[in-house]
C-alpha cells in the first residue's frame, strides 16, 4: 500500500462532508500517541495523529525516565530525541538525617542493576522530540490544535465516526477503522468507551497519604550532585532531588494535601526543604523557579478497549508521578500495540476480538511489571514513612534479586485486585515466614 498516496488523497477530500476512512486515528500527541503512531506508519498502515493543543507543552511531569522506559523509547526508534537532550542517572542516594545509623536506615547508595541508568529530561524537550520525528514520518497526517468531536450523539464504539475540528475552523470528517485513545488522564475516548471516569487525583494507593507532590526547578546553583539524591531532613520533610542537565536540577517534596496550600506556601516549602538538605548536598546558590504541585499517590487502571477504540497511557492506568513509572508503563502499552499489529500483518484487520482481549491481559501485566526502584524505596522509608526500619531488608534483598523489588509495587495497590497485607512483605522479600517481630528486628540489628 502507498501510505503516502492514500493520505494525501485523504487531505484533498477534506472539504467535502463524506466521512474519510483511515485505518488508525491517534487521539493525542503526547508520549504514547507520538510513539503509536509513527510506529503505525513505520509499519506501513494509515494513520492520524490529532492533539488539542498547539504549542509548546510548558507542563513538569515525566521528567524522570526509568531503564525500561529509556530502553524501550530507544528500540522504538527515538533514542534521538532523548539520549542527546537528557541527562544520564546511574546512582542514588537516600539519606535520613533523623537517623543517627548510617548504612542502615541512615544512608544508602544504590545503583541501577546491569549497567542500565535512568534518564533525565525536561518534559518540554522530549515531547518535542519526539513530536518532530513523529512530524518527519506522518507529514501532514499530523495535526496539531485540533479537537476531536463524535460525529453523531449516538457514538457507536463498534461503528466510530468522528469529526476532526482544526484551530482555524476547517473540519474533517473520519471513520477510522481503530480509535487509539492516547489522551492522557481525562480520556475523551474512554469517557466514549462508556469507561470509567478516572478520580481526578487517582486512587491513593495503598499504605500512602493523600499528599501533593510539589516541584520546581533549580537554576544556577552551584555544586549539585550529578545522580539522584532522597533526602529526609528532621523538620521539613524529604528532598528529591536530580540533574536535568544544562545546570538544572528538579527538585520535588512531598506536603499533606489537606488544606489546599497556597503557592506561596508550597515555595516556602521548597525553600525550608532545600535550606535544610544544602549542607549534605554540598550546594550553594540558586534561583527556584516554576514552582507546581499534583497529587502524589494516585494508581488507578481503567477498562483498556471496546469495540474498535483501545487505550494506552495514562489513558489506561495513572500512576504516582513518583519515580518514573507513567512513561514505563506508557511506552510498554505502546510496544505491546504496535507488536499485536505487526504480528497481524497482512491480516484484513490489525487486531480481532481475541487480541482486544490479549491486549487488556497484557496491558495489566506490564502495568505490574514496571520497574520502579527509587518510588518504592522512597515510600517505603522517606515519604513519612508509612513502614519504618526495613530499609536494610529490602535493599540487601533488592540487591540479591531485582524482581522482587518490582514485586513490591504490590503494596502500594492498584496492581493486584486485592492489595499486598503487610504481614505477606517478609515472604516477597525471600525471608523464611512465618516471621516474628522479634526475629524482623534481630535481623535488623545484625
Ligand atoms: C506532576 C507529574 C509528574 C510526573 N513525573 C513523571 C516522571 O518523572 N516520569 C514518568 O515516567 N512519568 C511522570 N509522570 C507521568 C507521565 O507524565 C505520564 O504517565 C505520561 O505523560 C503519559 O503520557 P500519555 O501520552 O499517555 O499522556 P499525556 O502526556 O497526558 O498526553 C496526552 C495528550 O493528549 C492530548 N489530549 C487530551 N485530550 C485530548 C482530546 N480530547 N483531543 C485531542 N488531544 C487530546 C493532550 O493535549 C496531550 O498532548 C508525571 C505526571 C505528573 C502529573
Amino acid at each position: 500500500m502507498n501510505v503516502r498516496a492514500t493520505s494525501s488523497q485523504a487531505v484533498a477530500s477534506r472539504a467535502s462532508t463524506q466521512a474519510e476512512t483511515v485505518e488508525f486515528l491517534v487521539v493525542g500527541a503526547g508520549v504514547a500517541g507520538s510513539c503509536i503512531a509513527d510506529g503505525l506508519r513505520r509499519l506501513g498502515h494509515e494513520v492520524v495523529l490529532v492533539d488539542r493543543a498547539s504549542g509548546r507543552p510548558n507542563r513538569f511531569r515525566g521528567e524522570y525516565l526509568q531503564p525500561s522506559a529509556v530502553q524501550r523509547l530507544v528500540r522504538m526508534g527515538f533514542g534521538e530525541a532523548l539520549l542527546d537532550a537528557s541527562f544520564p542517572l546511574r546512582r542514588l542516594h537516600f539519606r535520613d538525617l533523623r537517623s543517627p545509623r548510617r548504612g542502615v536506615g541512615g544512608e544508602t547508595w544504590i545503583e541501577y542493576p546491569d549497567s542500565t541508568e535512568a534518564r533525565a529530561i525536561q518534559h518540554v524537550d522530549l515531547i518535542e522530540g519526539l513530536r518532530a520525528i513523529a512530524e518527519d514520518t506522518l507529514g501532514s497526517d499530523m495535526m496539531m490544535g485540533t479537537r476531536v468531536e463524535a460525529a453523531s450523539q449516538g457514538f457507536d464504539p463498534d461503528v466510530p465516526e468522528v469529526v476532526l475540528r482544526s484551530a482555524d475552523g476547517s473540519t474533517r470528517r473520519l471513520r477510522p477503522r481503530w480509535i487509539l485513545g492516547c489522551d492522557g488522564r481525562g480520556s475523551l475516548v474512554r469517557r466514549w468507551m462508556g469507561g470509567a471516569e478516572c478520580p481526578p487525583t487517582g486512587r491513593v494507593a495503598w499504605l500512602g497519604k493523600r499528599e501533593l507532590l510539589a516541584g520546581a526547578l533549580l537554576e544556577g546553583a552551584s555544586g549539585l550532585p550529578e545522580h539522584v539524591e532522597v533526602v529526609r531532613t528532621r523538620r521539613n520533610g524529604t528532598l528529591w532531588t536530580f540533574p536535568l542537565g544544562s545546570g538544572l536540577q528538579r527538585v520535588y517534596w512531598n506536603l499533606p494535601a489537606a488544606g489546599g496550600p497556597r503557592r506561596a506556601e508550597i515555595t516556602a516549602g521548597l525553600h525550608a526543604v532545600l535550606d535544610e538538605a544544602r549542607p549534605h548536598l554540598g550546594c550553594e546558590g540558586g534561583r527556584m523557579r516554576d514552582v507546581t504541585a499534583a497529587p502524589s499517590n494516585p494508581a488507578w487502571l481503567g477498562p483498556a478497549a471496546r469495540g474498535r477504540l483501545v487505550l494506552a497511557g495514562d489513558a489506561l492506568a495513572v500512576t504516582s508521578p513518583l519515580g518514573g513509572q507513567g512513561i514505563s508503563c506508557a511506552s510498554a502499552h505502546v510496544e505491546r500495540l504496535l507488536q499485536s499489529v505487526s504480528d497481524r500483518r497482512g491480516a484484513p484487520e490489525p487486531f480481532d476480538t481475541q487480541s482486544l482481549r490479549g491486549y487488556e491481559a497484557e496491558a495489566r501485566a506490564r502495568y505490574r511489571e514496571v520497574r520502579t526502584l527509587n518510588f518504592h524505596i522512597y515510600h517505603l522509608f522517606y515519604s513519612r514513612g508509612p513502614v519504618k526500619g526495613l530499609t536494610r531488608l529490602v535493599v540487601d534483598s533488592w540487591r540479591r534479586n531485582p524482581e522482587r523489588l518490582v514485586r513490591l509495587g504490590d503494596l502500594f495497590g492498584g496492581t493486584r485486585a486485592q492489595p499486598l497485607r503487610l504481614r505477606e512483605v517478609p515472604a516477597l522479600m525471600g525471608l523464611p515466614t512465618p516471621h516474628s517481630r522479634r526475629a524482623l528486628t534481630e535481623r535488623l540489628q545484625a
